[in-house]
């Protein structure tokens, strides 16, 4: 299936409104979608986003299907979420991500990069990587491994196998993303022989972001990875029925 599952609107940093990423999402052809917004803690506006979108859902139910979701980032050690439990119910899909490594008191800094121990940064990510990955909460693990980049650190320094295998074990849907170019090819191709199901996103916060884009969304679509079968992921995950045809 042609998707995008990994887009921002103005609910939380991207420049348009939920309905022109949906017309621009139609207008590329894409099949199906989500509208992924960054959440935190304390975001109130949550439950009148998820409606907003269940709208949105039936409005456009003939033209695309239209998942609701929230990226949500790591931000402690034991893989805890920056969203409100409560939130969970409320979407179909939370996307986990780190966007700043963790470490016991706080977070690294890249302003102080060169003088950090490189192993400190890694054990430290690949512990919060790794609890992310126990989180039950998490569907996707999005843009994995890109904040490493930010701190020089290469695949080559990190226990690639070790890794894969507890993608694997987890049974997260991994997320190429394009507009990070990430995770780099080893993690996918060693994802890919462990039976790891993929999503291609384009992580876009504009119109144009969502239509530039595209071109490398389908270039990965057809690329021959074992894409997630996502209308059945979320029905399993909501114990949802299988439509019935014409609805
Ligand atoms: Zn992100
Ligand atoms: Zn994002």
């Amino acid at each position: 299936m042609f998707m995008d599952l990994h887009m921002h609107s103005n609910y939380s940093d991207g420049k348009h409104t939920p309905e022109e990423m949906i017309e621009a999402a139609i207008g590329i052809g894409y099949e199906a979608m989500a509208i992924t917004d960054h959440v935190w803690k304390s975001s109130p506006w949550v439950p009148a986003y998820a409606a907003h979108l269940q709208t949105l859902k039936r409005k456009y139910r003939h033209r695309i299907r239209l998942y609701s979701g929230i990226e949500a980032k790591v931000v402690s050690l034991d893989g805890d979420i920056d969203a409100d439990p409560s939130f969970d119910a409320l979407v179909d899909l939370i996307l986990g991500s780190i966007h700043r490594i963790p470490k016991p008191d706080g977070y690294y800094s890249t302003a102080d990069g060169d003088r950090l121990p490189r192993r400190a940064i890694i054990e430290h990510w690949l512990e919060a990587f790794c609890r992310m990955l126990e989180n039950p909460r998490v569907d996707i693990i999005a843009h994995p491994l890109s904040e490493l980049k930010k701190f020089g650190i290469r695949e080559e320094e990190l226990p690639m196998a070790e890794i894969t295998d507890r993608i694997a074990a987890s049974g997260k849907i991994l997320e190429l993303n394009v507009r990070y170019n990430t995770p780099d090819q080893s993690v996918i191709r060693l994802s890919a022989q462990k039976g790891t199901a993929f999503l291609i996103s384009s992580d876009s916060h504009t119109v144009r972001d969502l239509v530039l884009n595209s071109r490398l969304v389908k270039e990965f679509t057809g690329g021959g990875f074992r894409l997630v079968d996502i209308d059945r992921y979320v029905r399993e995950k909501k114990n949802c029925p299988p439509p019935i045809s014409g609805s």
